[in-house]
């Protein structure tokens, strides 16, 4: 069997959930279960109804609602008019908004908003979007059976972002899933939500579905996972720096992992460490193009030296220069206190006999960072750097990758190099102007005419 899980855009609209349904048609055959988002943009209006409800700003909040339930009738209505189930389905979303609207109106009069009731708002989404398209899939003759995922989605009690029971799932999956694919059906289930053993809802934190497909996939030993999303997978840059960039169709997970430091937003890897980890292939694939080969990740592809290249303009970079101290013992562990005692992550680190040399992604607390790093040496500010990064996992074997990288840049200045310990990530610290020139002229010497 196999977890086809749709994020936000896949289940947008009408039209959106009429291709859902075509997709999971062609994969019949492979016993599909589906796990579905909320409707896209859903999510971030619910919580804003919870956030002004509990501002005592009901008027604002129930206009929120109205522009949801109109947008909801009106997917029912197109997908579902004229058919024998559009009463039904329409009566079951009119009822979950007059319970929206209950809770909007006891957050009002509380005016207060706890975790545990921003996750009865938030939830809501996908306790919608999880029925409407399983009756959509019905009206396809395809055969859905929707079942409420906090029947076996079950959690801890940590509202907001609840931590999966992997044994009470796997239970309850096998008592009321598996049944289900083997008599041929497709279970239709909503992510992101869950429901803690006593039957509180839950959530698993914001971007949750994919994590919800993965911990179905890990529960059902399924063969693979699909994230069908808005993008044909991950490419080998982000396209809007490099026009070029090309899809990659087969990724390690450290090295998908490795690339959302850099913020390439298709997939979260943490979120689907539970199926990776059981030698699950997660792919993802477009829904508006599903003709296209996607990206598959497992843990084993073949090892490459350059799989991306990726990279971020606004780095900032700390020296400490230190002759005396930096020979001494412990000295480090000093120095990286005060990173720490001030909530600052280090990103790459350089170091010689007489000097340290950090990036930090984020400059929030950089004054207090140097007031006290001033007491080890003299400390200077470099801002407006840039890193580019090669991510492959054969990075370190290759002797010649480094070589050709440092020629690719020509004249770009270089500040700092690093090459991770475990050989998957070459960094290269730039002037942040230069970053996105650097990624054209690294892509070109790595990827052109290599198709
Ligand atoms: N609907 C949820 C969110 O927007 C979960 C998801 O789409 O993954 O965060
Ligand atoms: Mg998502």
């Amino acid at each position: 069997m196999i977890v086809a899980k749709f994020g936000g855009t896949s289940v947008g609209d009408a039209a959106a959930i009429a291709r859902t349904a075509a997709i999971i048609r062609g994969r019949l055959d492979r016993q599909p279960m589906v796990v579905v988002s909320a409707l896209a943009g859903t999510t971030n209006r619910l919580i804003e109804i919870a956030e002004h409800s509990a501002k005592g700003e009901l008027i604002v909040a129930l206009a929120i609602l109205e522009e949801l339930r109109t947008r909801h009738f009106d997917t029912v209505t197109e997908l579902l008019g004229g058919h024998e189930t559009h009463d039904e389905v329409a009566a079951e979303v009119g009822a979950m908004f007059d319970e929206l609207a209950h809770l909007a109106e006891a957050l009002s009069v509380l005016g207060h908003l706890t975790n545990r009731s921003h996750d009865a708002v938030a939830a809501m989404g996908e306790r919608l979007s999880a029925p409407i398209v399983t009756a959509a899939m019905q009206r396809a003759g395809l055969p859905a059976v929707f079942v409420d995922a906090r029947l076996v989605m079950l959690t801890s009690e940590d509202y907001g972002r609840a931590e999966p029971l992997a044994d009470d799932i796997a239970a309850a999956c096998r008592a009321q899933l598996a049944p289900l694919v083997r008599e041929g059906k497709v279970p239709v289930l909503g992510g992101y939500i869950g429901a803690t053993r006593g039957g509180v809802t839950t959530t698993l934190g914001r971007g949750g579905s994919d994590f919800s497909a993965s911990l179905f996939g890990a529960a059902m030993e399924a063969e693979a996972i699909e994230i069908w999303t808005d993008v044909d997978g991950m490419l080998t840059a982000d396209p809007r720096v490099v026009p070029d960039a090309r899809l990659i169709g087969h990724i390690r997970f450290d090295e998908a992992a490795e690339l959302a430091n850099f913020g390439a937003k298709v997939l979260h890897p943490s979120t689907i460490t539970p199926a990776v980890k059981r030698g699950i292939p997660v792919f993802v694939f477009n829904s508006r193009r599903p003709e296209g080969t996607g990206t598959r990740i497992t843990f084993d592809a073949p090892r490459t030296p350059v799989r991306a290249i990726a990279g971020k303009t606004r780095t900032v970079v700390v020296k400490i220069r230190s002759p005396r101290m930096l020979a001494t013992p412990g000295a480090l562990r000093k120095i990286f206190e005060v990173f720490e005692k001030n909530r600052t992550s280090v990103d790459v680190v350089a170091t010689s006999e007489v000097s340290v040399s950090v990036t930090l992604d984020d400059d929030q607390h950089i004054d207090a960072v140097v007031g006290q790093l001033a007491a080890f040496g003299d400390v200077s500010v470099e801002r407006h750097r840039g890193i580019v990064a090669l991510v492959g996992a054969g990075l370190g074997e290759s002797t010649e990758t480094m070589a050709r990288a440092l020629t690719a840049l020509g004249d770009l200045r270089l500040h700092m190099v690093s090459l991770s310990a475990t050989g998957i990530n070459l960094t290269l610290i730039v002037d942040g102007d230069t970053v996105h020139e650097a990624m054209r002229r690294l892509h070109a010497a790595f990827f052109n005419g290599a198709a």
